[in-house]
């Protein structure tokens, strides 16, 4: 039997609510695991796959455009080792909008879709997946603990903290990623101190609060989405290092990087997809946190590569995919430069690079492509199907 520790908790916690025992009995009807029966399940054995969120939102000019590009190991460098789609899209369809959680779901389900927000103004917007992500497949079809399917996320994004599976009845939160966040830090710590008894009446209540607006995200859960053993020794660890004030481990986009070579040799993921955000501080009007936020990312990239190439488990088993969210206007007039919320051409022109194993090196694809071919092709590579995904796959990286 293979459920990881917090499918074990889920199940305890159910059947308890169930007024049943620990006996045999299907979960849920959904196609889930079922106590007592042989998980059948194979191991996986093909290549990690790291999928680079290249966002929160950047245009082809700052990134893959030799004379503009602000993002020069990607550019320079890592475009010399795989395939680069030069013209990614995000198709123009009514409803389809160009933003962070809309292209993140494009890219990990392979489906358009209009996402509405459901419900709670309070929160702003908030989504989720009709069909799987390539995280529910994964593990779907392979014996992979859920701490092996990791979400990078930033720190202040509840929207995005959750979406890390679907809503489809064959799959959902019993195959999901586990999310690594300062969000999922502050908890793991909260309990702790509680359990510790180091915290005040006062203190406790306030951190409490500021724990709440996640909370009220994870909505559709049940209580399912625990962390887990793996992770929580990961929180240990990290607390060990950078303590408890959160005010010494890197912040923003630096954050993630950490999170991901970390998470590599800790929790030695097979599917880890990092989800980069800070570009978006452009949002506040001013160009230049933009093309230092890709600076800061392309940084970022350059550690998880080195650090997958220094590790004996990962170097020539893994690749990597780096595809942006969305694009950013080009509109030289807009008072606030570079935003994204008008599904204009630029903010739909993305790329993506492939780079790894069985992918042709040195290639650059002039065809258009769409940004929902990446999930058919990082299924094609990791040998599952990705049967409600749209986009053909990515031929031209298929060596
Ligand atoms: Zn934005």
């Amino acid at each position: 039997m293979n459920i990881d520790a917090a499918g074990w908790a889920a199940v305890a916690r159910r059947d308890f609510l169930k007024g049943l025992g620990a006996g045999a009995m299907a979960l849920g009807g959904a196609g889930l695991p079922v106590i007592g029966a042989a998980d059948t399940r194979p191991e996986y054995r093909g290549p990690n796959v790291v999928i680079i969120r290249y966002g929160g939102g950047a245009r082809r000019r700052e990134s893959i455009e030799v004379g503009t590009t602000y993002s020069p190991f990607l550019c320079h460098e890592l475009v010399k080792r795989g395939t680069l789609f030069k013209r990614m899209e995000i198709t123009e369809m009514e409803g389809v909008e160009t933003s962070h959680a809309q292209g993140t779901l494009f890219i990990i389900t392979g489906k358009y879709d209009k996402y509405k927000d459901i419900g709670n103004k309070f929160l702003g917007a908030r989504f989720e997946a009709k069909v799987p992500t390539l995280f529910e497949y994964l593990r779907k079809a392979y014996h992979v603990p859920s701490h092996r399917t990791l979400t990078i996320n930033c720190e202040d994004r509840p929207d995005e903290e959750f979406l890390s599976f679907s809503s489809h009845h064959h799959y959902g939160v019993d195959y999901r990623s586990n999310v690594l966040s300062l969000y999922r830090f502050k908890a793991f710590l909260l309990e702790r101190q509680v359990k510790e008894g180091k915290l005040g009446e006062k203190e406790l209540a306030e951190r409490r609060k500021a724990l709440e607006k996640w909370e009220k995200v994870d909505y559709r859960t049940g209580g399912k989405d625990q962390q887990g053993r793996e992770i929580e020794g990961f929180w240990e660890r990290w607390r060990e290092y950078y303590g408890d004030t959160g005010f010494v481990n890197p912040r923003g986009d630096r954050l993630l990087t950490e999170l991901a070579v970390r998470s590599l040799k800790e929790l030695r993921p097979r599917l880890l997809m990092v989800n980069y955000t800070d570009c978006d501080y452009v949002h506040w009007g001013n160009m230049s946190h933009y093309t230092r936020a890709v600076a800061i990312m392309d940084e970022g990239i350059k550690q998880i590569v080195a650090a997958v190439e220094a590790n004996e488990e990962y170097h020539g088993n893994t690749i990597f995919v780096v595809v942006p969210d969305c694009g950013r206007d080009s509109n030289p007039f807009a008072a606030v430069p570079c935003q994204h919320h008008f599904n204009s051409r630029s903010a739909r022109e993305i790329f993506a690079l492939l780079v790894g194993p069985g992918i042709p090196q040195g290639v650059a694809v002039e065809k258009r492509v769409e940004q929902i071919s990446v999930a058919a092709t990082v299924g094609h590579f990791m040998k599952f199907k990705t049967e409600m995904a749209e986009g053909p796959v990515l031929a031209e990286a298929v060596a």
